[in-house]
């Protein structure tokens, strides 16, 4: 009897394990937790319901829609996002396949891609696992996929809709209120999957709205973790937080205040110059290098031929030039650049009608 009871639960375990889900569309991989899988589920219905009583225009336009209400920000989502798979999903191995003879437009790529400047950049940034499938197959120039439920799915376009969702999305401590459920978490979650989905838009050099390096001044200077267009993933995920937050029916004063900082934080990812650093900073750095400069001319008239003082000299004048430079761009007003969202490769647009039909027969059962 025991032995039937925990064969049946092994059965019955493998079988869901394998499966999936499919909600509203999307398939929900077999690698993501059952608890996660519900509270996507729910934050799916949610936005998807959501009667939207006021928005952000700059969310409209951003995200082109005709239309703000829940379905037409769920169909925007549903364009970009057709899979989701769980933290423990290995991206390598047996899960990846590759395929030669297809042919890819021959447009260019990112150039921090192109350059291997922000080598897969794609996978450690974005969890948008697709478009970095995609540019990783256009750059090697072989059709790349993985396998999910037993078929393989091939990156055809940056627009596949392959998202990787980790822990991050669902811990408690990152979240709005400890109870990972209200409207205040949903928001904040549908906010991270705006700016996911994002990434799947683009094409030759803007594909995938990769983020940029964080410039000199910022308090993330140095890592991948900013955008210098003014239409990017940070951008989207600001305007679309902000809707949602508008529209919230249950967010109490801490709620709201805290879904405004995750904003502004968003709005602080997006840096048009190349450097943060003010006037004054650069004036001082100038004016400290040029003293050391001066020491060195020095040193070299009563010792020629230090060829390490020589070298010295020669990085201290490029780091002045560097900051003549950065004061120059400081002082030119600058026009935000926006990147063009017309995906590339093989992909179909659903219609709000499609995405609907499908959210609707998802949420009745
Ligand atoms: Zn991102």
């Amino acid at each position: 009897m025991k032995r039937t009871l925990a064969l049946t639960l092994a059965l019955t375990t493998s079988l869901s394990a394998g499966a999936g889900e499919n909600f509203g569309g999307i398939e929900l991989d077999s690698s993501i937790p059952a608890t996660q899988v519900r509270t996507l589920k729910e934050d799916l219905g949610y936005l998807y319901s959501n009667p939207i009583k006021g928005f952000d225009v700059d969310f409209q336009s951003m995200a082109g829609l005709s239309k703000v209400d829940g379905p037409h920000m769920y169909n925007w989502l549903y364009n970009r996002v057709k899979h989701i798979i769980g933290q423990s999903y290995k991206l390598y191995g047996r899960n990846i396949v590759k395929k030669t003879g297809h042919s890819f437009p021959s447009t260019p790529l990112p150039p921090s891609l192109a350059n291997n400047t922000n080598q897969f950049a794609g996978i450690i940034i974005m969890s948008n696992v697709g478009a970095s499938l995609y540019v990783m197959g256009k750059k090697e120039k072989k059709l790349t996929g993985i396998k999910l439920g037993g078929k393989t799915v091939f990156a055809l376009s940056p627009r596949v809709g392959i998202l990787q969702v980790g822990e991050g999305l669902f811990l408690e401590r990152l979240l709005i209120n400890n109870e990972p459920n209200s409207e205040a978490n949903k928001i904040k979650r549908l906010g991270t999957i705006f700016h996911e989905a994002r990434h799947g838009d683009g094409h030759s050099e803007h594909i995938g709205f990769i983020h940029n390096a964080c410039p000199p001044g910022h308090a993330l200077s140095g890592f991948d973790a900013c955008e210098a267009s003014a239409n990017g993933a940070y951008s989207l995920e600001a305007v679309a937080t902000k809707t949602l937050l508008e529209n919230c029916l249950t967010c109490n004063n801490e709620d709201k205040t805290k879904l405004e900082v995750t904003i502004a934080d968003a709005f602080s990812r997006v840096v048009l110059r190349s450097h943060l650093k003010t006037e004054k900073q650069l004036l001082e750095e100038i004016a400290t290098y040029q003293r050391v400069i001066d020491f060195y001319i020095d040193y070299l008239v009563k010792n020629p031929g230090s060829e390490m003082s020589v070298k010295e000299l020669a990085r201290l004048k490029s780091k002045v030039k560097e900051c003549e430079d950065q004061l120059q761009e400081l002082r030119t007003p600058v026009s935000a650049q926006k990147l063009d969202a017309k995906p590339e490769g093989t992909f179909k647009e659903a219609s709000v009608e499609e995405s609907s039909l499908l959210m609707n027969r998802s949420l009745r059962k």
